[in-house]
């Protein structure tokens, strides 16, 4: 297909993400009267639906307040891998911050694997959960040392990374390393049976309940774009990007990128495993099972939200890789949405400052927020 042939794939048709037409949408009610509650979480994403879901098994009174509908943010238009293999990092946090806290972050992400995939069997969640090998490979030959350290910065922190120099693609592979017992998932169908199980067990789920400020210094009084309130002791912020910001100046130390993402049909089997590439342009690959059949998630052209060229370029440029590793036989949807980076490429979990020992928050994923809950600093209320 030409690229003007591309262009008219989509014709007038608007992005979707195959993830919220694929899953039902959700009705719960919005604030109507004041609260209190043991913990008020804010945002109704991975990272919310995931601590109010854990703080509800712990018996606390849980508020959890979505200024939407709960699941539509960017964890509605991720690739959903579920993995401790994040491109090259491994050997970046051990120069940066140390063995110890490289190895945090490793345990911390295979960790996470274990969890969603023990509580998707304990409650048979239905969510095309599938067990997959994710490869993180180069075309590039000035990236083959690069991956030859990560593979050894893996290694001793306790991930079997094993080195390859060919992959399942059918790529010109200069180097791979591979994974293996990582996952992918559809998010929605998982965190929505999670948002039932906070109902069932007595949390509380409220949407269209946009937070607009945090008033005292503890207990906190949340008050909602409806003119309700909700007052607790502890706050959790888990809205993508700090909603209440001045504390810590978090808004000097993060930043958002945007990335695209589309579907192709391809008239061949796809070899399974889940992939991204070293350099940029970055690429990112799973298979996504749909009830149509299966089709190819292709994922990447980030940039600086804000700094996008012609935005269609960025989709053209996604569909023309496609077309050159895979016989397509059409394009089925394509989207894109934004994910917030920190400065030293690790999420920042945890107390938000010192002087409100009692808030805190969850931000910064960078483009790996499916794991990245079981950072450690989460959950640590006390
Ligand atoms: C293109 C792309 C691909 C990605 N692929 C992967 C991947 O394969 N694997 C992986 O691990 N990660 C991936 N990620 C990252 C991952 O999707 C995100 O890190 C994660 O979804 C973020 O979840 P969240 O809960 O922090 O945010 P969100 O899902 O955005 O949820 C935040 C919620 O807070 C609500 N909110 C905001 N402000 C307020 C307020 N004032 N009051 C109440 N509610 C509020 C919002 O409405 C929203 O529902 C990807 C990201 C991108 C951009």
């Amino acid at each position: 297909m030409e690229k003007s042939d591309l262009a008219n794939e989509f014709g007038q048709k608007r992005p979707e993400s195959f993830w919220l037409i694929s899953a039902p949408s959700t009705d719960y009610p919005s604030l109507d009267e004041d609260r209190k509650a043991d913990v008020a979480v804010i945002g109704g994403g991975m990272a919310g639906i995931t601590a109010a879901y854990l703080l509800v098994n712990e018996g606390l009174n849980v508020v959890l307040l979505e200024a939407d509908r709960i699941a539509r943010g960017t964890t509605a238009h991720t690739t959903a891998k579920l993995t401790s293999q994040h491109g090259l990092i491994y050997e970046q946090i051990r120069n940066q911050m140390g063995e110890e806290k490289a190895r945090q972050y490793a345990e911390a992400n295979e960790e996470a694997i274990r969890f969603v995939a023990q509580l998707i069997e304990e409650n048979k969640i239905d969510c095309d959960f599938g067990r997959q090998a994710a490869y993180v490979y180069t075309l590039d030959e000035t990236f083959i040392p690069k991956i030859e350290k990560e593979q050894q910065a893996a290694a001793s922190l306790g991930i079997k990374a094993f080195y390859q120099t060919e992959i399942p693609l059918p790529l010109p592979v200069k180097a791979a390393l591979r994974f293996d017992e990582q996952a992918q998932f559809h998010p929605r169908k998982y965190l929505l049976a999670l948002a039932a199980k906070i109902r069932e067990r007595g949390g509380f789920l409220f949407e269209n309940s946009k937070v607009i400020d945090i008033e005292g210094d503890g207990p906190y009084t949340l008050l909602t774009a409806n003119h309700k309130k909700v007052t607790t002791p502890v706050v959790i912020q888990a809205t993508h990007y700090p909603c209440h910001n001045l504390p810590g100046l978090y808004f000097t130390r993060l930043y958002t990128e945007r990335a695209y993402a589309v579907a192709a049909k391809i008239a061949a089997p796809f070899p399974g495993g889940m992939y991204i590439n070293a350099e940029q342009p970055a690429r990112s690959l799973r298979a996504l099972p749909t009830d149509e059949g299966e089709r190819v998630l292709v994922v990447g052209e980030k940039h600086k939200t804000g700094h996008g060229q012609d935005l269609a370029e960025h989709y053209y440029n996604l569909m023309a890789f496609a077309q050159e590793l895979f016989p397509v036989e059409e394009f089925s949807w394509r989207w894109s949405t934004q994910d917030v980076s920190t400065v030293d490429d690790v999420p920042y979990i945890g107390r938000m400052t010192a002087e409100h020992p009692n808030i805190y928050l969850a931000t910064g994923f960078r483009k790996w927020g499916m794991t990245g809950e079981r950072l450690p600093g989460f959950f640590c209320v006390t």
